[in-house]
């Protein structure tokens, strides 16, 4: 078992070296100094490098001598094939490692972390020192240690390797602040310090003997530092503990020892900083009423037991977006077989988050209930919050539509994450209490303390969530950090970034360190691997603007008067080796993020915008697919090769179709670009004859203003012929590489599929066009074919519209790993196999895709992890949610500028169409801005006309008027800015003209325009 990763400059806090000999390449080097069965390396806390380097070996090597051997512990492990294995571990201590301060005189150290002076102003400890957080400290107070304020502090190894076991995420922010130079983290290795290390005590549990391990480092500490300091009021070592037993030996040892809360209440320049603690179990009281409000969660002993005897069922808990008092539990069963619980009520909600593994139990079937369609939203107010009585709305229900409904009996695991949102200021005046309200409708109010109310009103602000006692109606919390003013645009896109789970920081030191060192060149070492295609006459075609170019073309005349075609991709793989930070961090974020006006890369730019992107006049690496192709299309011939080429132009669509329709052009790229073009006409053909889709969905582009990045204009996306010549290309690329790595390694190429709706999600693109064609649905052919064939005279948008809505009907395409699954079909495409090859720059599918495929061709050496069916299956679940997210983030940041561009316009009228109807309103979408909104037909402050739904149609009768879908309205745009977090576009009816519910057309001169008249 090899650990391994990187991170350089950890290099020295090798800490453990477990030995045995099952790994021959160890053996050798090690085999003078084991006998045991098995290596396993640890470095660190992170394990180590890529195995297998001569020069790690030579370090290992060299590490290995300087150790003093402590003992060797032998204990015996079963395997799981059943065998018994004797496994010897050795525990080898050194003498060599620093403290890392700066007074220091005596450890021979290359470098210091720990400065001389190290002040932070406390009311408690007025000279220099140095914090050493226990690890409940770090788990639970991270927020506070991540603060810039908080700085000099020793991170011991036994609380990193702790905080390791028990939270990913924390250790992972807790890994980023020691990588951060400003903080001056220092990783102690106290385990294998000669005197810091000690051995668990007959009868003393781990926990204690833990803590104990932490008391003896920082008693280390205090008397190493003290040798260098003649005054008494010099550097000192403050431990942080919120125990009160461990707090207690502290101080009978002679430490100076404090609670994190006093510690971070006695700063005197940073009183902010309090709100920032979390709430430590003690506190809790001083909040809560006594009253008991939710039943007690059940200990996990009893859930698993609950569980295998299938008293209990555990699943996903999903709260509802428009119901706070209704949640669903996913719970994922063999195959088809997963089934959805129905929770409604507080109390069998039962203090359960959004995301949270739960445990339910069914309800008896007669209290069972069905989904209820109001909408209800949390609204109460702050102060009534301690004795709410919830008036659960019980919908008697019919028979037919109740659902399984349970209740949550307890939680396997928290699903927490920091909420972006806002706060709900206290009514009561001078309260330090207050609700907080997250942007996720789906996330109840959470309970802070905080004293800068009246600051944070009116900004977006982070908060997490500390615990759920069962007294309290909300959860309870602490403020983490403001992003800034609501409604602001580096606020809010921060916020969908946030909220979409898009990693967007900076990339660390770690990921930068394995970029390639500047100038970079091509190597005669890269040349001899690689075919030299620079004198073809490749270009790139793409869209304005475009500095991430992942591909390019070619296509000549064959002396056999056929056509040879290529497809160059950027060889993103040749810079990103696996395994390494860099490639952990791309596999990580998944994609690149495209938002209005910004993009969030997936690798750093260096590589994206330069050495990777194919520019025109410089030599890149390039991946090639290369083809030979008769004039009907057909394909003869297909290669790949790692090649060099240099494109001899960087083309927009607009620029390569003016050259193709301009006559007098006949230069190679112009030739080049007609040949692929007419071959790109052929196989577009043919591949619609075998069914392939050609859906619909209306891109919006924004022009925004040069200067403010205001949207200025809004349109919809102009698709050009030479678009689709690029895409039919990238298309056949992708199906050819498919192909072939399939072929080469049948269990673990990493394919994408296209799942074939069920017949029932066509229900509505049939009713919908009933009136006017026939839709057959039965095969994507037939389906293709009929949309084809629906036309209407005097409606020539009616073709896209139905376009659009079967664009709805589909499902998502996703990646998955060919060992793992048995049907591959691209639906959509009409294609048997397919894979995504063309992008590597944006998208981590492609550099798994190039790995496989020079592996294929023998280009490149394999690695274990790109052999393995189930990592690679994991890789694709994460792969699959970043594309999602990516999805709705770029969605939401449409919608944000959409609403942007109204608010500068006022009140519009413009020219719609039916998509959809609703019980209570109808969904408009107007062509010109790709925008789809909501028209109410029954409102709060208004009485409601007569409405009739009718789901046959469907149609929804208001007063005498009958909507259809696709019908034709006209219809004000504004925005609706009530709620400062949930602002939305609205629309109302001016015409059909329906008395007393459609308004009149407003006067749509710009308010700008006004303004000058003014002048
Ligand atoms: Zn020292």
């Amino acid at each position: 078992m090899l650990n391994c990763s990187d991170t350089p400059d950890s290099k020295r806090e090798a800490t453990e070296l477990f030995l045995f000999s099952r790994v021959p390449v160890f053996l050798k080097t090690f085999g003078k100094f084991c006998r045991a069965k098995e290596v396993v390396y640890t470095w660190g806390a992170e394990g180590l490098p890529s195995v297998g380097s001569r020069k790690h070996l030579n370090f290992i090597c060299f590490r290995f001598i300087i150790v003093i051997m402590l003992k060797s512990k032998t204990f015996v492990k079963k395997t799981r094939s059943g065998g018994v294995m004797k496994v010897v571990r050795e525990h080898y201590l050194r003498d060599d490692i620093w403290c890392g301060s700066e007074v220091c005189t005596e450890c021979k150290q290359e470098s210091t972390v720990l400065q001389k002076d190290a002040c932070m102003e406390s009311s408690l400890c007025s000279y220099p020192h140095y914090l050493v957080p226990d690890t409940n400290v770090v788990l639970h107070q991270i927020d506070i240690l991540e603060d810039p304020v908080i700085c000099n502090v020793i991170i011991l190894q036994t609380v990193l390797q702790e905080v390791r076991h028990r939270s990913a995420p924390v250790y992972k922010r807790l890994k980023d602040i020691i990588h951060e130079k400003e903080k001056r983290f220092y990783t102690f290795t106290n385990e294998h310090h000669r005197d810091t290390f000690i051995e668990r005590e007959p009868g003393e549990s781990a926990n204690d003997r833990n803590d104990r391990a932490i008391r003896v480092a920082v008693k280390w500490y205090s008397q190493h530092l003290k040798t260098f300091e003649s005054d008494t009021d010099g550097l000192k070592v403050v431990l942080l503990t919120n125990d009160q037993g461990n707090k207690q030996k502290a101080q009978d040892n002679g430490l100076l020892v404090y609670k994190c809360e006093e510690y971070v209440k006695s700063l005197i320049a940073n009183p902010e900083l309090v709100d920032r603690l979390a709430l430590s179990s003690d506190d809790k009281n001083e909040i809560t009423s006594s009253k008991v409000l939710f039943p007690e969660h059940l200990p996990l002993s009893r859930i698993q037991t609950g569980i295998k005897s299938s008293s209990f069922l555990q699943g996903t808990f999903r709260a509802s977006r428009d119901n706070y008092l209704e949640a669903t539990v996913f719970v994922q069963g063999e195959g088809e077989d997963s089934t959805e619980v129905l929770i409604q009520g507080l109390q069998n909600l039962n203090r359960a988050v959004h995301q949270d593994v739960v445990a339910v139990q069914l309800l008896p079937r007669s209290e069972w209930v069905a989904p209820s369609s109001v909408v209800l939203q949390d609204e109460g107010t702050a102060k009534d919050d301690e004795d709410a009585e919830e008036e659960e709305g019980k919908v008697t229900a019919v028979e037919a539509a109740r659902k399984p409904t349970g209740k949550v009996v307890g939680i396997i695991k928290r699903n927490w994450r920091p909420f972006c949102g806002m706060l709900n200021v206290s009514q009561i005046k001078e309260s330090t209490r207050h609700l907080f309200t997250p942007a996720d409708r789906r996330i109840p109010r959470i309970r802070i303390e905080t004293r800068q109310a009246s600051t944070l009103s009116g900004q977006r602000i982070m908060v997490a969530i500390d615990g759920w006692p069962k007294d309290s109606r909300y959860p309870n919390g602490h403020f983490v950090r403001s992003l800034g003013g609501a409604g602001e645009k580096d606020t809010e896109e921060e916020v969908l970034l946030l909220e979409h789970d898009v990693p967007h920081q900076a990339f660390s030191q770690a990921v930068l360190s394995f970029l390639p060192k500047m100038p970079w060149a091509i190597t005669p070492e890269d040349m001899m691997k690689r075919e030299d295609l620079r004198p073809l006459t490749v270009c790139s075609v793409d869209p304005p603007g475009c500095t991430d170019i992942d591909d390019a073309l070619h296509c000549r005349e064959l002396e056999n008067g056929n056509l040879e075609v290529g497809v160059h991709i950027a060889d993103v793989s040749h810079f990103i080796r696996p395994g390494n930070a860099l490639d952990k961090e791309a596999a990580n974020r998944g994609t690149t993020v495209y938002l209005c006006g910004k993009r969030i890369d997936m690798v750093p730019e260096l590589l994206s915008s330069n050495l990777c992107s194919l520019r025109s006049n410089v030599d890149r690496l390039a991946f090639s697919c290369i083809w030979e192709i008769n004039h009907k299309a057909e394909i003869l011939k297909t290669r790949f090769t790692k090649s060099v080429i240099n494109s001899k132009a960087s083309l927009t669509y607009a620029e390569a179709q003016m050259r193709i329709d301009d006559t007098n052009k006949n230069d190679d790229i112009t030739k080049s670009l007609r040949g692929l073009n007419k071959l790109a006409k052929i196989l577009k053909r043919q591949r619609i004859e075998k069914g392939a889709l050609t859906l619909s969905s209306l891109e919006v582009r924004f022009h925004m203003d040069s200067e403010t990045h205001d949207p200025i204009d809004l349109q919809t996306k102009e698709l050009m012929e030479t678009n689709s010549m690029v895409e039919e290309f990238m298309l056949l690329a992708n199906i050819s590489v498919a192909q072939k790595i399939y072929d080469e390694f049948s269990e673990c190429a990493l394919l994408r599929k296209h799942p074939a709706p069920p017949p029932s999600n066509y229900d509505i693109l049939i009713k919908a066009a009933k009136s006017k064609v026939k839709i057959h649905t039965d095969s994507a052919k037939a389906l293709a074919d009929s949309l084809d064939a629906a036309k209407v005279d005097g409606f020539p948008y009616f073709n896209t519209l139905l376009r659009i809505l079967a664009t709805r009907c589909m499902m998502q395409a996703v990646y998955f790993c060919s060992g793992m699954d048995s049907d591959f079909h691209h639906y959509g495409l009409a294609s048997p196999i397919y894979t995504h090859f063309t992008s590597p720059i944006r998208r981590y599918a492609d550099i798994i895709v190039h790995r496989l495929l020079a592996v294929a061709i023998g280009a490149d050496t394999t690695y274990p992890d790109l052999m393995d069916k189930h990592k690679q299956s994991a890789l694709c679940n994460n792969l699959n949610y970043r594309h999602k997210m990516s999805q709705y983030a770029q969605r939401a940041s449409v919608a944000f500028h959409t609403q942007l561009f109204f608010k500068s316009r006022g009140i519009l009228n413009e020219e719609g169409f039916v998509l959809f109807v609703r019980k209570n309103a109808i969904i408009v979408l107007i062509p010109k801005f790709g925008l789809e909104g909501t028209v109410f037909f029954d409102s709060k402050d208004k009485v409601s006309p007569n409405i009739v739904f009718e789901e046959e149609g469907p149609t929804l009768s208001v007063e005498q008027h009958k909507f259809h879908i696709f019908d034709k309205v006209k219809v004000t745009i504004s925005l609706d800015d009530s709620n400062i977090q949930h602002q939305k576009i609205r629309m109302a009816l001016i015409e059909p003209v329906i008395p007393g519910v459609s308004v009149p057309a407003p006067d749509t001169e710009r308010p700008a325009k006004k303004q000058k008249l003014d002048h």
